[in-house]
C-alpha cells in the first residue's frame, strides 16, 4: 500500500484486493478469502454483480451529478417507489445520503425539526448503553460504546443513555428472562421522566445490536414496551437499521420481527451493497409535513444523488430473489457455529438472527468474565482467521463498560451451504490457534 495513503490499520502492510465473486475476494497473489462478514455487514449481494455495475455505469453516463435542490431524477424516483412498499414506516418519504453516519445525523436533526415545526423545544436524544449509531460528532454523541466516545468527550454530552437489551449479560439479572423487557421499558420511562419529557426528542436504537453488541436479539415483549413508552411521551422512535437493514435478519427490516412501526428509519450498509455510499434516512407522512410546513436546515452535496439512485435499485432488485433464503441460510449458520464452537472452553455465547450472527468469548464460561482487553483476544483471532483465508468483523461488546471480545458474521446473503459449514470450521480452527 501506497506510504502516501493514511490506512486504517496503520503499522501493518494490507493485502491489494484485486477481485470479488459471490462470497470470495481475491488478493494480488491469488489467494482467496471467504468474506464471512461482506466487511462491516455492507455486502449483501456478493461481489461480482455485473447488473449492478451496468445500472451504475448507464447512470453515471446520462448524468452523473446533480445538486439535489435544483433537480430531482428520474432514477431516484423509481428507487423511491420501490422502496416505499418495503419500509416498515407509514406514508414513508426518504431522504438518500451518503452512509450511516449521514443517515443517523440527518434523522436527529429531523426529530429536532419535527418538534420544533409543533413548536415544542424538544433536543434531547435518549441512545443506548454500548450502542454504535457512526464515528461523526452527533452520531457518536448517541452512541454508547465508551472506548469510542473517550477521545471527544469535550464534544460530546448532549445525549442520554438508557439500558440495552444484551441477554447473555442482562441488566436486570433477577428478573431475566421473563420481566426483563418490562424492566428495560420503566428505565426508559425513568429516563425520560427525569429529563423532562418536554425536553426529549427521540429515541434510537438498532431493533437488533449490531456492530456493537454483537447481533443480541432483544426478548419478544421489548420492542413493543419501548414503542409505548416513546408514544406516551411523545418522543419519537429512531430505528437504525444501518447493520440490520435489506435483509440481512431474515426480514426487509428488522423491525418487522416485532410490527415496529418507527418514526424515523436510517439505513445504509446493505441498500447499495458496498457498489455506492448509500445512506437512507426515511421518515413518515406526518414527519415529513410537517417540518415541510416549517424549515429544515439541512443536506449535504451528496444527498439525493441519481448515481447511488440507480445503484440503490439495481441492488433492490436482486434482494427480491435473495431475501427470501436468508433465514434458512442463517439457520445454516447458527447451527454449524454452534456444532463446530460450542464445546471451546472459551466460547461463552453465540447468538444472532438470520444472517447477523456474533460469537461472544470469554476467560471463564462459568462466571462470563472477559479477557482482558489489552490481550486482544478477538483481533488475534480474526488475524488468524483472515491467514486461514476466512474475514470475520471485531465486535466489541461491552461489560460494564469494558470492550470485550465478539467475532461477527455477516457474510453476504449469497453464502452457499457448504461455505457457511466452512467459515464455521475455519472460524474454530483460528480459534483452536489463539486459545
Ligand atoms: N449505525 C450502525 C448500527 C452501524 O453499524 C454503523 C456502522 O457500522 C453506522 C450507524 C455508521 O455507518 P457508516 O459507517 O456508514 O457511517
Amino acid at each position: 500500500m501506497s506510504k502516501h495513503v493514511f490506512s486504517r490499520s496503520p503499522g501493518h502492510r494490507l493485502p491489494l484486493v484485486v477481485r470479488g465473486t459471490g462470497a470470495e475476494l481475491f488478493d494480488e497473489d491469488g489467494r482467496c478469502y471467504l468474506d464471512g462478514s461482506g466487511g462491516a455487514v455492507v455486502n449483501s449481494i456478493g461481489h461480482g454483480v455485473t447488473e449492478v455495475v451496468d445500472a451504475i455505469a448507464a447512470q453515471a453516463a446520462a448524468v452523473a451529478y446533480v445538486h439535489g435542490t435544483a433537480f430531482g431524477s428520474e432514477a431516484l424516483d423509481a428507487y423511491a417507489d420501490e422502496l416505499a412498499p418495503l419500509l416498515p414506516v407509514d406514508d414513508p418519504r426518504i431522504y438518500p445520503v451518503s452512509g450511516g453516519s449521514e443517515a443517523v445525523e440527518t434523522a436527529i436533526k429531523l426529530a429536532r425539526a419535527y418538534h420544533l415545526g409543533r413548536g415544542q423545544n424538544r433536543s434531547v436524544i435518549i441512545g443506548r448503553q454500548g450502542s454504535y449509531h457512526g464515528n461523526t460528532r452527533g452520531a457518536l454523541d448517541v452512541s454508547g460504546r465508551a472506548g469510542l466516545r473517550a477521545p471527544y468527550l469535550p464534544w460530546l454530552g448532549h445525549a442520554f443513555h438508557t439500558t440495552t437489551p444484551y441477554e447473555y449479560r442482562c441488566p436486570f439479572p433477577d428478573v431475566h428472562p421473563g420481566g426483563c423487557a418490562v424492566r428495560h421499558a420503566e428505565h426508559l420511562d425513568r429516563v425520560i421522566t427525569q429529563i423532562g419529557p418536554d425536553q426529549v426528542a427521540a429515541f434510537i436504537a438498532e431493533p437488533v445490536s449490531g456492530a456493537a453488541l454483537g447481533a443480541c436479539v432483544p426478548p419478544a415483549e421489548y420492542w413493543p414496551a419501548i414503542a409505548e413508552v416513546c408514544r406516551a411521551h411523545g418522543v419519537l422512535v429512531i430505528a437504525d437499521e444501518v447493520m440490520t437493514g435489506f435483509g440481512r435478519t431474515g426480514r426487509w427490516f428488522a423491525c418487522e420481527h416485532w410490527g415496529l412501526r418507527p418514526d424515523i428509519l436510517v439505513a445504509a450498509k446493505g441498500a447499495a451493497s458496498g457498489y455506492w455510499p448509500l445512506g437512507l434516512t426515511v421518515c413518515s407522512g406526518e414527519v415529513y409535513d410537517t417540518v415541510a410546513a416549517s424549515v429544515f436546515t439541512h443536506g449535504f452535496t451528496y444527498s439525493h444523488h441519481p448515481v447511488g439512485a440507480a445503484a440503490g435499485r439495481a441492488v433492490l432488485g436482486v434482494l427480491r430473489d435473495l431475501v427470501p433464503t436468508v433465514a434458512d441460510r442463517g439457520r445454516d449458520l447458527g447451527l454449524a457455529l454452534h456444532r463446530e464452537l460450542s464445546a471451546h472452553w472459551a466460547v461463552g455465547d453465540i447468538r444472532g438472527i438470520g444472517l447477523l450472527r456474533a460469537v461472544e468469548l470469554v476467560r471463564d464460561r462459568d462466571t462470563r468474565q472477559p479477557f482482558p482487553r489489552r490481550d486482544r483476544i478477538a483481533e488475534q483471532i480474526i488475524a488468524a482467521a483472515k491467514a486461514k483465508g476466512l474475514l470475520l468483523y471485531h465486535a466489541t461488546g461491552n461489560t460494564n463498560g469494558h470492550d470485550g471480545d465478539l467475532l461477527l458474521f455477516g457474510p453476504p446473503l449469497v453464502v452457499t451451504p457448504e461455505q457457511v459449514r466452512d467459515m464455521s470450521h475455519r472460524c474454530a480452527t483460528a480459534i483452536h490457534d489463539v486459545l
